[in-house]
C-alpha cells in the first residue's frame, strides 16, 4: 500500500512449508563451480493452491477495516481477474522465502542421514545443518537450524539430548 491521498493495495503472498522438491547438483569437480539449482517453484496442486488461497486472504484482511476505509482500490493484480489469471498472478508473482532445505534429508530408504544424522553407509561422518530437515518446517528456520546443531552436539558426546548441564 502507497500514497497519502490514493491509497492501492498490491496483493502477493508467501507460505514456507511447501510440498514441492527441487534439487540441486554438483556441476564439476572444482568446488569453486557454481551448483545446478532448480527450485521447481508451485510445481505441486499443493504449492498452487496455498498461494491462491494466500492471495484471495490477502484480499479478504485489506477489505475489512481498519484497511478497507483506508485503501480506495486494488493495484495488483486488480480486482477485474477471473479466478483463472487471479491463480496465474498468486504464482508468478508469489514467492517462496530463503528456507530452501532438505538436500541431504535425514530419512530411512531414499534419505542420506540416518536418524544419527550419520551418511547412510558411513560410520563418522555427519551433517548438521538444515539440509537434513526431511521436510520444510512451516516458520522459520534459523531456530530449528541451531535446534539441530544442539541435538547433533548431544549425538556427537553421546550424551542423551537435553541432558546436558
Ligand atoms: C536472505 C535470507 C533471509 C533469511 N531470513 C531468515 C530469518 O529472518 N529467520 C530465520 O529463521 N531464517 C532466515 N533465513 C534462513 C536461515 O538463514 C537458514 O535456514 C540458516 O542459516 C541455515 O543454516 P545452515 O547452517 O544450514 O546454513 P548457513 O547459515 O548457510 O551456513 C553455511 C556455512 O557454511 C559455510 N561454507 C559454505 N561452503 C563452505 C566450504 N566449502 N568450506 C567451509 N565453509 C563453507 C558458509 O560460509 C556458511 O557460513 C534466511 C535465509 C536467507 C538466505
Amino acid at each position: 500500500m502507497g500514497g497519502r491521498s490514493r491509497t492501492a493495495a498490491d496483493g502477493t503472498g508467501g507460505r514456507w512449508d511447501w510440498g514441492r522438491r527441487g534439487s540441486i547438483h554438483i556441476t564439476g569437480p572444482d568446488p569453486g563451480n557454481k551448483p545446478d539449482i532448480f527450485a521447481n517453484s508451485f510445481a505441486t496442486e499443493h504449492d498452487r493452491k496455498v498461494i491462491t488461497d494466500a492471495l484471495a486472504r490477502t484480499r479478504t484482511i485489506i477489505g475489512t477495516e481498519p484497511f478497507a476505509s483506508i485503501v480506495n482500490y486494488e493495484q495488483t493484480p486488480g480486482p477485474a481477474i477471473d479466478e483463472a489469471a487471479t491463480a496465474r498472478f498468486a504464482t508468478e508473482h508469489g514467492f517462496t522465502a530463503n528456507h530452501s532445505v532438505g538436500t541431504c534429508a535425514m530419512r530411512s530408504g531414499n534419505g542420506v542421514l540416518d536418524g544419527q544424522l550419520r551418511v547412510h553407509g558411513t560410520r563418522n561422518l555427519r551433517v548438521i545443518d538444515a539440509s537434513v530437515f526431511p521436510s520444510m518446517p512451516s516458520g522459520n528456520t534459523m531456530a530449528p537450524t541451531m535446534a539441530l546443531a544442539w541435538i547433533a552436539a548431544d549425538l556427537i558426546r553421546n550424551t542423551p539430548a537435553g541432558r546436558r548441564s
